[in-house]
């Protein structure tokens, strides 16, 4: 296994990413930053290779692979057209964290692995530059899942995934930690409708620039096990640490205090995850902070998840953040790794998140 460091300050060395470009036309994998999360990438042409990356990560079969690019020109090889609002949304947000649905080109250029036999395929450009110039220099799309062993947290550093992908990688590339945190959103535009089938960094709010409608697909909220749904990592265990969580929100933050507070004391031994703001309020002994903003807790959200498994205790409580921008992404995030272990909040209805 071949590693490669950058610090912030470092500009990349072109041949050290030459070499892992090589690789991966080789159909070998690398572990590399987004400014999403870490991805592990294949060449998403070459289906042995992308086969190597549902091994690596113990990953359904069933669960599609997003495909990255570096241009346009890659686009256009792999998708069979692109309509008038993908357009508008990759003017806006490409580079960047969004992965727009598209039927896939008929002659199946990509293999059938990567979009898990569907007729669409999920695609990115991603603005982070290591990432960026890996696809350039490999000259073939990247099909890359986030770097963790399937129903593990993300990982957002390299350090937090080196032991659970310990040998399962040709290649890393260690860019520190990744700017956003949290994976991209994944849409789909159905009669000039945008339906969000994963929140994430790009918001609701900033999608509705580009079309009248959008609105949240109706399984994202829903716990899903065993019928169709439009995106099938929506059925899966994800982002959950080993010890069991529990996620307690309210609009009245004094509510909210109260309930973490009660919810510590019937237990011996918790770990509160909690806004840098409102931690001084928490009882419990042990307690990590998350950070001032949405962006904070966003990008620190699946290393403290990690880190809380460390403290061995009964039970994680985690304050949660609502749903107002990006605050959707990392409420998405934060119930599926409490398993639906929900206080003060309320999912009414699939399409409808209530926070009471
Ligand atoms: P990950 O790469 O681990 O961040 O997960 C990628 C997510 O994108 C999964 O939840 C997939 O269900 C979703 N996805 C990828 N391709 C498609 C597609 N063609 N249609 C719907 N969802 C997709
Ligand atoms: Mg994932």
């Amino acid at each position: 296994m071949e590693s490669i460091y950058y610090n912030e300050s470092e500009t990349i060395n072109i041949d050290d990413i030459k070499q892992v470009a090589q690789g991966i036309r080789e159909g070998k994998l690398a572990l590399f930053p987004t400014e999403t999360v870490y991805g592990i990438g294949a060449n998403a042409l070459d289906e042995n290779a992308v086969k190597k990356i549902f091994i690596a990560k113990g990953r359904q079969s069933d669960n599609p692979l997003i495909v990255h690019i570096s241009n346009i020109n890659m686009l256009e090889q792999i998708v069979e057209d692109i309509g008038e609002i993908e357009r508008k949304l990759i003017n806006k947000f490409w580079p960047g964290p969004l992965t727009i649905i598209f039927n896939r080109k008929s002659e199946n250029i990509i293999p059938n692995n990567v979009t898990a036999g569907l007729n669409t395929v999920g695609v990115r450009m991603p603005s982070n530059k290591i990432a960026r110039t890996l696809i350039e220099l490999s000259e073939v799309p990247i099909a890359a899942p986030s770097a963790n062993v399937s129903g593990r947290p993300s990982g957002t550093n390299v350090q937090d995934i080196i032991e659970e992908l310990d040998g399962k990688v040709d290649y890393i590339i260690d860019g520190g930690s990744t700017a956003i945190g949290l994976e991209s959103t994944v849409i789909r535009v159905v009669n000039q409708k945008i339906e969000i089938l994963r929140p994430g960094k790009i918001t609701l709010e900033e999608l509705e620039s580009v079309a009248n409608e959008v609105e949240v697909n109706k399984n994202v909220f829903e716990r899903v096990i065993d019928k169709p749904v439009a995106s099938p990592g929506m059925k899966y265990r994800h982002y959950a640490p080993n010890t069991k969580c529990i996620l307690v929100y309210s609009k009245d933050k004094e509510k909210m205090i109260n309930k973490i507070n009660e919810i510590a004391n019937s237990y011996k031994n918790v770990i509160v995850l909690g806004t840098e703001q409102n931690l001084k309020n928490y009882i419990a002994k042990n307690k990590l902070n998350m950070g001032t903003t949405l962006e904070d807790v966003g990008k620190n959200i699946f290393t403290l998840l990690r880190k809380a498994d460390k403290y061995k205790a009964d039970l994680v409580i985690i304050e949660g953040v609502g749903k107002k921008g990006l605050g959707l992404a990392i409420t998405n995030r934060l119930i599926r790794a409490c398993e639906y272990n929900l206080s003060l909040i309320h999912i009414s209805e699939p399409t409808r998140l209530d926070v009471i």
